[in-house]
């Protein structure tokens, strides 16, 4: 089985970016920390480009105001997980997550994201799960059947 490997990624941030300013991409991504792809997402979803610019043009009050909208939707609700791949928070799809016991008051909630169909996974605790039960279709899994039978 393959274990998913934790990638440890920065937030890109919007601390060295200057109002008045115009950025290329390039540019972007030394100042916010994002990548490339990240920068060009942006633009597809709506970051302005000074228009007619060769190599793309972007404002920093543009910038500023993107990055601040886009970090509003980083937190998840209750019935989301966050997307690695999307960088968004995302609901299962067909409204199905798993759930892994590993504590006696916490677990792992593991879910399909509904967008491009990554492996999402969260860290829930006992009231959190009951909570979901009424949103989510719930498939608890047992963990360490053997260990718990021979106690
Ligand atoms: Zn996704």
């Amino acid at each position: 089985m393959r274990k998913p490997t934790a990638i440890k990624r920065r937030r890109p941030t919007a601390q060295r970016i200057k109002f008045h300013r115009s950025y290329r991409i390039d540019e972007v991504t030394w100042a916010t920390g994002a990548c490339k792809a990240t920068i060009r997402r942006w633009i597809k979803n709506g970051l302005p480009t000074v228009q007619g610019s060769r190599p793309s043009l972007i404002l920093g009050a543009d910038l500023l105001e993107f990055m601040r909208k886009d970090s509003r939707r980083q937190t998840c609700g209750p019935a989301e997980c966050f997307c690695f791949k999307c960088r968004a928070p995302r609901k299962p799809a067909y409204g199905m997550a798993d759930y892994l016991p590993m504590t006696p008051t916490g677990g792992n909630l593991s879910a399909i994201c509904a967008q491009c169909e990554t492996l999402m996974h969260k860290r829930i605790n006992l009231t959190t799960l009951e909570r979901l039960r009424s949103e989510l279709d719930l498939k608890i899994v047992e963990r360490n059947r053997d260990l718990r039978d021979g106690r």
